[in-house]
């Protein structure tokens, strides 16, 4: 297994000078090696930093377990399909774990709740917009890092702003180019709002950097799947759950008059969790406090979250 290939030469913990290090090690992978992360670099010439030609995902991590690893692998490969990056091992599930459990472990992160971040770019090459050539190897870097899920934020509902979606036509493509999503972040910040809600031709696509969903008379509404919007893992699994709960779910674009006039309003996203939304723009969503179908989802996902990741130690203590 080449990407693995310095695991039984190299001590199983990085030799690290601590007069050097400041604050708490932090241990990621890059390219078949498990180094601190404040020394590990990529070559300038690497098209993520060139031409921000690469995929990632993020997985949120709980007491060390990767949350849906196979959702997001799928995701990843179709990514990679897309831009036609050759796929490296880390895309099977067994490869990501190893790497995964110990750069969470050697980072302090096996407790608690993490994000795990991959990244995969098309390599290192002379700068030229054309694929370099056949073999050059895809960079492959992975961290980790602590989340503190905005429960109290949860609890009284976050505001949002509404902004022009100004990105691409493939955002159903999780590139690492986010600059129209940094910036409509930054805007949401800067107006003391958590996300941006972001418009095009008149009808809400997503955020930032989650989904949009929307009840409107009892019904559960969000952007259907196609090249407009991120196919959103927490998306998915929060349209099953209302399904399953009984709640009627409509795959249909609202639009950003509508937007003002739903009941309720929520964000949906992998570090985000289902996080209501009261206000945009200044204006109150539905009666102002968390409407109770997101409460009821909220709970939900939470619940599913954490039996999921249960039952995957059980497998794992039981086998092991
Ligand atoms: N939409 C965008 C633009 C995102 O960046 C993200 C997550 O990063 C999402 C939606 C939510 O996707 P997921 O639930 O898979 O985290």
């Amino acid at each position: 297994m080449p990407i693995l290939r310095d695991r039984r030469s190299a001590p199983s913990r990085p030799v690290i000078d601590r007069n050097t290090v400041q604050a708490a090690i932090v241990i990621c992978y890059r390219n078949g090696e498990f180094l601190p992360r404040a020394s590990a670099t990529v070559s300038v010439e690497d098209r993520g930093f060139i031409f921000g030609d690469g995929v990632y995902e993020v997985w949120r991590v709980i007491n060390g377990r990767l949350f849906e690893t196979d959702r997001h692998l799928a995701r990843l490969e179709n990514g990679l399909r897309e831009l036609r990056i050759d796929a490296p091992d880390i895309l099977r599930a067994e490869v990501l774990n190893e790497i995964a459990e110990r750069v969470l472990s050697e980072s302090g992160l096996s407790e608690g709740e993490a994000a795990l971040y991959l990244e995969v770019t098309r390599g290192a090459a002379p700068r030229a917009h054309a694929f370099p050539a056949a073999g050059t190897a895809p960079t492959v870097f992975v961290m980790a890092n602590r989340i503190t899920p905005a429960d109290a934020l949860r609890e009284r509902g976050a505001a949002a702003i509404a902004m022009p979606d100004i990105r691409w036509l493939r955002c159903d493509i999780k590139t690492i180019q986010l600059l129209p999503n940094v910036l409509a972040k930054q805007a949401a910040v800067e107006r003391g709002a958590t996300e941006a809600i972001l418009i095009r031709d008149g009808v809400v696509t997503e955020g930032s950097h989650a989904n949009v969903l929307g009840v409107f008379g009892g019904v559960l509404r969000t952007h259907p799947l196609n090249n407009l919007i991120l196919p959103g893992i927490t998306r998915g699994l929060v349209l099953e759950l209302a399904r399953s709960l009984g709640i009627m779910v409509e795959e249909r674009a609202f639009s950003e008059q509508e937007l003002f006039e739903a009941d309720e309003l929520f964000i949906a996203g992998t570090t985000t969790d289902v996080m209501p939304i009261v206000r945009v723009n200044d204006r109150v969503i539905g009666a102002g406090v968390p409407g109770e179908v997101t409460k009821r989802l909220s709970r939900e996902y939470r619940a599913l979250m954490d039996e999921s990741v249960a039952a995957e130690r059980d497998v794992v203590t039981r086998s092991g």
